[in-house]
């Protein structure tokens, strides 16, 4: 069984909105040398919203009413945003004749008996979509770190939509302190590498890793545990392989089943600090034990 500290430190933890799993994981959160964590829904609030929007050779209503038609039934928070955004401007989208969504990537969709693509722009480069047009225009909205996703239909751009995500908003005190205790900070997205660095600038972290495809976590972990034990903070369906594969899981209580049940610690309370107060717990529990 347990030693009487580390019930303690357990029960301690889950006043303040920490849920330990394991005993284990307790153990083994003080000994961690870096930290990966996940951009969207981890470090941003994950409610993403409509920004700029650029068509070419179409009116912005039509690119984003095929984009929202697209992406009806994805259940993506960045789908989610173009459907709400469309509702808003009161656009009305086709009918869809065939859906399929291809995780990492976007969704492909048959409307009016043409295919049409929305997602990255690397999936859509990938199926022949050609971007000079508007290089200029994208390069400028990513520096900002705005996730920019494209539209395409029978090959053609139809245009881009950037979306915001906020930071939270004790993210930039949480790495700082995660840093200030020794802790190489890693920051792991699907999304491009310009709005990826953006965000690590702005909060201070060591290491990106942008463009990942939702297996390739789990690699990234791996890798960092050549020079120590690694802790994984996410909430996505995405993270549950790197969560596995960490020395310690940490999964938000707002994220999706799966990451909750892939992870040994679980964040219910709201901030994002918390992944830094169970560590302390931790320690705490351990020289209370030795
Ligand atoms: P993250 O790791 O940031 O949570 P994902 O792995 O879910 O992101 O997606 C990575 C990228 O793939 C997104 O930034 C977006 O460009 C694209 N993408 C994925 N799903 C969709 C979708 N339904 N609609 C548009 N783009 C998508
Ligand atoms: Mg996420």
């Amino acid at each position: 069984s347990a030693p009487l500290s580390i019930v303690r430190g357990a029960g301690e933890a889950a006043n303040q909105g920490i849920l330990m799993r394991t005993g284990e994981a307790f153990q083994t959160y003080r000994l961690v040398r870096s930290i990966v964590l996940d951009k969207t829904g981890t470090l941003t609030e994950g409610r993403p919203t409509v920004g700029e929007i650029e068509a070419c050779d179409t009116s912005e209503d039509e690119l984003l009413a095929i984009a929202a038609a697209a992406e009806s039934s994805s259940e993506h928070p960045l789908a989610e945003a173009i459907v709400k955004s469309a509702f808003a401007r009161k656009v009305v989208p086709p009918a869809v004749e065939a859906f399929e969504a291809i995780p990492g990537k976007g969704v492909v969709a048959k409307i009016e008996g043409q295919e049409v693509l929305v997602g990255s722009l690397s999936f859509l480069r990938g199926r022949g979509v050609d971007f000079r047009s508007i290089a200029d225009r994208i390069d400028a909205l990513e520096q900002k770190g705005r996730t920019v996703i494209a539209a395409a239909r029978a090959s053609r751009l139809l245009g881009i939509i950037a979306l915001g995500d906020a930071l939270k908003p004790d993210a930039v005190e949480t790495v700082a302190a995660l840093r200030k205790a020794g802790l190489k900070t890693v920051l792991i997205t699907g999304d491009n590498e310009r709005a990826a660095r953006r965000v690590a600038r702005d909060l201070g972290i060591d290491e990106v890793h942008a463009g990942i495809l939702p297996g390739a976590k789990a690699d990234i972990v791996r890798e960092l545990q050549k020079y120590g034990k690694v802790a994984m903070v996410g909430d996505g369906i995405n993270d549950a392989p790197a969560l596995m594969q960490a020395d310690v899981g940490v999964a938000l209580g707002t994220g999706t089943d799966i990451a909750i049940e892939s992870a040994d610690i679980i964040i219910l309370g709201k901030e994002l600090g918390l992944i830094m107060r169970a560590r302390e717990i931790s320690r705490y529990s351990y020289h209370k034990m030795v």
